[in-house]
């Protein structure tokens, strides 16, 4: 679960590394002539999709994104939250890892494991067909519509370069590989030089000792034979 708003200039880590891009622009408030501030709503929803494609993009360096909800509720235990789900574990792990403490738009993120697991169950069936009493302080989540065409090229962009960085990581490994094959070749080969050149040299040693015993055989000899 991630804790942020929209309305956004970077995704930061607090550290300074791990930054990316974001809109420039935040929700426009009109202070018209009564003094009641108005919100422009076509300004607010766009900022809204761009925060949304950040999110869902960073989010996919993780893994599979399944879901990802933003919501609407005014509620303590509800405002500014972000849910994510991944098909696996790890993938929320790491993403729990690396996101927890991150700005977006100067506004620390603070993540944590949710124990909401079925959105269809947790979200709000009245907010979905416009007419939930409650408003926003209601219990059930009011998630934010967004345009299924922009989650469906988000998913095949992000499923494309997830293709292309296993490609790349797979090619990376059987190039590792295949260098560990070929110093351990050259190592051998190395060695069996070097064992038969040390075998050649010492059957020349052994053979010039054959003679030197010869030699010193002859030697014995004459000195046995010499009174
Ligand atoms: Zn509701």
């Amino acid at each position: 679960m991630l804790s942020s708003s929209p309305s956004s200039r970077l995704f930061s880590h607090h550290s300074g590394e791990a930054s990316l891009p974001a809109p420039a622009a935040s929700c426009e408030i009109n202070n018209k002539s009564g003094g009641e501030a108005v919100i422009d709503q076509e300004q607010a929803n766009e900022d809204f999709l761009v925060f949304f494609e950040d999110l869902y993009v960073e989010l996919s360096k993780f893994g599979r994104v399944e879901g990802l909800h933003v919501v609407e509720n005014l509620g303590d235990h509800l405002i500014g939250h972000v849910y994510c789900k991944f098909s696996d574990e790890e993938e929320a792990s790491d993403a729990l890892q690396v996101m927890n403490g991150r700005y977006y738009d100067g506004r620390r993120m603070e993540v944590e494991y949710s124990p909401v697991t079925d959105f269809r169950e947790a979200r709000c069936r009245d907010y979905d067909e416009d007419a939930c009493a409650r408003g926003g302080f209601c219990n059930f989540l009011h998630v934010k519509p967004v345009p299924m065409c922009l989650i469906r090229s988000m998913e095949e962009d992000c499923e494309a370069d997830r293709i292309r960085d296993q490609e790349e990581r797979r090619a990376k490994e059987r190039e590792e590989k295949r260098a560990r094959k070929e110093s351990k070749k050259r190592k051998r080969e190395r060695k069996e030089r070097k064992s038969s050149h040390r075998s050649s040299r010492s059957r020349k040693r052994s053979s010039s000792r054959d003679r030197g015993g010869a030699e010193s055989d002859d030697d014995d000899r004459s000195y046995s034979q010499s009174p």
